[in-house]
């Protein structure tokens, strides 16, 4: 039987290493073990009070017990919500009232520290309980019953295809986030997807630097590894400096990472011998086929970049591993996912046309919780998903992005795609990198702003660049503006916000 739930995506009996948490000493936990202890920890959750649809909001770094108390969370028919555990209250609020989260999971003493996560539960009569590895077991050590007093019994529920088994909110890219309910069936697609995207099996061994509270570390970083029989090493959080250690020392042999991370390992490279990877993954953001190059000289892999989004339980395309054809500037082909190219009315367009990528398969939500007007404009008739994104597709099914529709550049009518402008400026030799934006224009409405940072050492100015634009885009695309910066602001999760960089460039003028 095809798996349709979390539960029955992977091994409870096997004794083959499911996950590694690397410390002195190590932490290895089998197949078994992970599902016994994902067992007892359902438990404890159904004795709090936790119900079917109750939200469990994981407030925990990278570790063991969040692996543990989010696999129970959902099994037990609750609903997982994973938040950056280092947030601040008034984003641990937003998170926690959106969905009236039953109880917050926290880290070992952060109750009483009085910790950010642990106001914002309270003003919102979520029960605190505290979450960490003793040794032997995951502890739960519930601090404030909340609105959870006395309701709990002990029966352990089994999860079943159409329940929610995960709420994610969007990255708030392009506005405010918005939440993501996705079902164990989303979930088991997405799994089976990338698992048969990079013939992933139980030999394989993934460093997980991605944070687990977004979808490319939860489902790409380690639920498809693991529906895939392998092993996933756990660090809390990625180190540059501890990266190839842990990769050697456990025998990792792929990683999945955002651009950001993949170019601070550029300037990291592995010791010698090189270990053998299999394949890099790229994926969340755009990567400049300048860094693919470079990537796959420097570590002797082929590199695959993928696209994602949280409402699609992460995958929708990749690159596929060799001998199939991988195409920098490409996210390659659909992977178990139907990938059209749509116009506003939900027409198919010319072959190499641009216009808004619209997705349709088994990983994608049904729609979005309270968001009745998101809903209603994000499928067209033929029941395909509008990611909001723009682009075009070869032949063979490869699409390329141009960029997000809100995010285009839209010079006095003439459509700008600011992925090309990057890619373009990320060439010149003294440049590191390249975030362009929209900027507000009298004459236009909107002119083109690059901000750049400098390779160390490097000098170049505004006009130099310029110059030598020149010659390889078309002058309407020029820059207005050149910004020099030395920190692109990013998201938690090492996403470009052009809007935050716009803003914080024009800041930095006043
Ligand atoms: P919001 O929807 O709240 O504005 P967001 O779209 O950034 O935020 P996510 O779901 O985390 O939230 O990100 C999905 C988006 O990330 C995609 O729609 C796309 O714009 C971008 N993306 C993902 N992978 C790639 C890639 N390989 N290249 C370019 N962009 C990518
Ligand atoms: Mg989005």
């Amino acid at each position: 039987m095809a798996a349709t739930t979390l539960a029955n995506s992977f091994s409870k009996d096997s004794t083959a290493t499911a996950i590694i948490v690397p410390g002195k000493p190590a932490l290895t936990v089998s197949y078994q073990r992970l599902a016994a202890d994902v067992g007892a920890f359902q438990l404890k959750l159904a004795k709090l009070g936790i119900k079917p649809e109750s939200a469990v909001s994981i407030a925990l770094p990278n570790s063991y017990e969040f692996i543990v108390s989010f696999i129970a969370a959902s099994w037990q028919r609750a609903i997982a919500a994973p938040l950056n555990s280092a947030y601040k209250q008034s984003e641990f609020e937003f998170y926690i009232d959106d969905l009236s989260s039953a109880v917050a999971l926290v880290p070992k003493g952060s109750f009483a520290q009085d910790g950010a996560a642990v106001r914002a539960a309270r003003k919102y009569k979520a029960a605190i309980a505290e979450c960490y590895y003793n040794g032997s077991e995951v502890v739960l050590d519930v601090k404030d019953q909340g609105k959870l007093a006395g309701k709990g019994n002990a029966k352990v529920e089994q999860a079943q295809p159409d329940d929610v088994a995960l709420v994610l909110h969007t990255s708030g890219t392009t506005g405010r986030p918005k939440a993501v309910p996705l079902t164990h069936r989303n979930l088991a697609r997405t799994m089976k997807n990338i698992q048969a995207t990079y013939k992933l099996t139980p030999e394989d061994r993934t460093l997980l630097v991605m944070p687990l509270f977004h979808v490319h570390g939860l489902l790409a970083g380690f639920l498809a590894p693991l529906a895939s029989g392998g092993s996933v090493i756990v660090p809390q959080k990625f180190s540059a400096s501890e990266f190839w250690k842990d990769f050697n020392e456990h025998k990792a042999n792929w990683y999945t990472a955002v651009p950001t991370i993949h170019q601070i390992l550029l300037k990291n490279p592995p010791p010698n011998p090189k270990p053998n990877i299999r394949f890099i993954r790229s994926c969340s953001s755009p990567l400049s086929p300048k860094t693919f190059h470079e990537l796959e000289k420097t570590f002797d892999a082929p590199v695959l970049e993928a696209y994602a989004m949280t409402e699609a339980a992460h995958q929708m395309t990749s690159n596929p591993l060799p001998p199939g054809k991988r195409m920098p500037g490409s996210v390659g082909i659909g992977q178990g996912v139907e990938v059209k190219i749509l116009d506003q009315d939900g027409n198919e367009v010319a072959l190499g046309k641009e216009a808004e990528i619209c997705i349709r398969g088994e990983n994608v939500t049904k729609g979005y919780l309270n968001n009745p007007e998101a809903n209603k404009t994000s499928f067209t008739k033929g029941g395909f998903f509008r990611t909001g994104d723009q682009g075009k597709q070869d032949k063979d099914g490869y699409v390329i992005i141009t960029g997000r529709i809100k995010e285009l550049i839209n010079k006095g009518g003439e459509k700008i795609s600011p992925i090309e402008l990057d890619n373009v400026v990320a060439q010149h030799p003294a440049v590191a990198e390249a975030v362009s934006f929209a900027l507000e224009d009298e004459m236009y409405g909107q002119d083109v702003g690059i901000a750049v940072v400098l390779k160390d050492g490097k000098k170049l100015s505004g006009a130099e660049l310029k110059k030598w634009m020149a010659d390889k885009v078309a002058k309407f695309k020029l820059p207005k503006k050149v910004f020099f910066t030395d920190l692109m602001p990013k998201t938690a999760t090492g996403k470009i916000q052009r809007r935050l960089v716009a803003e914080a460039m024009l800041k930095r003028e006043q």
